[in-house]
């Protein structure tokens, strides 16, 4: 198979009008310090203004969800994954949907290989945490894994909050599902998975740190490299609504509050320091910085890493 890490292509083109994969040959690779980095598409994911904008008042939300290229109801959102190279590591930061949550996502494995990567090649995979959309590609259609040789990592947190057997009393109706699918992708990989705590690397140079209230265990991977890089998985699901609206609320955030604090915290702190963020569902490749603009951020698209 060809190395989808050496192989230099012309930078995507893609529009939140036109969700969905980067062909193959319009992959977004770069190099972060040691780190080889491509960045992959699972597809996209449609999400109701409800979900997205609880806290916008109604005549807000049509000019907002106009920019998100939605309709009047609802935006899409798309998935990116990035497979990172380190050492003698091939890294997968979350699965994608599979066939478990909506038909426009669940491309990875396919995307995979298109790019010229054996999902067998995959030494580790790594969750940000395990909502549908980012582990139900653990699982194939048939039952195996799609990644069949990796060692599997998520925070302890996340395991101990999902597992619960008594879920159907402990937690409200709206997580049932997602209870569910947790407990289905992590029992599937029960005898190969590392649980994490924050500070934990998973691989030389690569650390978890703690970002939770999008669900109890969320975790964000620092890259070290010339600057500080952070795949922040759903710490903002928006990059447009959570950058210019920190006080307001994600209807899918587990714990709303603390989730607030987090995503407040995690945008100071990358408008401080001017950190690379890659963020799960921002447009391809998810790839840009926080600009502080007053009391709120700007999302900056990152332009300048194609190699
Ligand atoms: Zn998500």
């Amino acid at each position: 198979m060809s190395d989808p890490f050496t192989t230099i292509e012309p930078r995507p083109t893609l529009r939140a009008a036109e969700p969905g994969p980067a062909p193959a040959s319009q992959l977004h690779r770069f190099r972060h310090g040691e780190f080889e980095i491509v960045v992959l598409s699972d597809g996209y994911i449609t999400l109701s203004a409800d979900v997205i904008l609880p806290d916008a008042e109604p005549d807000e939300r049509p000019g907002i969800l106009a920019r998100l290229q939605g309709g009047p109801q609802s935006a899409p959102f798309q998935v990116n994954i990035p497979l990172i190279r380190i050492g003698e590591d091939l890294i997968l930061v979350d699965t994608g949907s599979g066939d478990k949550f909506q038909p426009s996502a669940g491309r990875l494995a396919s995307h995979l290989r298109a790019a010229g990567v054996d999902p067998a090649s995959i030494t580790k995979v790594v969750f940000t945490h395990v909502h549908p959309d980012h582990a139900g590609g653990t699982i194939k259609p048939e039952g195996a894994l799609m990644c069949p040789n990796a060692r599997y990592y998520v925070s302890e947190a996340e395991l101990q909050f999902w597992v619960d057997p008594n879920y159907e009393a402990t937690m409200p109706p709206t997580l049932h599902a997602f209870a569910r699918g947790a407990q289905r992708d992590l029992a599937a990989i029960e005898d190969r998975l590392t649980l994490l705590r924050p500070g934990d690397a998973v691989a030389p140079g690569m650390q978890a740190i703690e970002t939770p209230g999008h669900t109890p265990g969320h975790l964000s991977y620092q890259l070290d490299g010339p600057d500080l890089m952070i795949v922040n998985g759903d710490v903002a699901t928006s990059n447009v609504v959570f950058f210019e609206h920190p006080t307001w609320r994600f209807g899918f955030d587990v714990d709303p509050e603390i989730a607030l604090r987090t995503r407040q915290h995690f945008l100071d702190r990358a408008a401080t320091e001017k950190i690379r963020m890659l963020g799960y569902h921002w447009p391809y490749p998810g790839l840009g910085y926080a600009e502080r603009k007053g009391t709120v951020f700007r999302f900056v698209a990152d332009a300048g890493t194609h190699s």
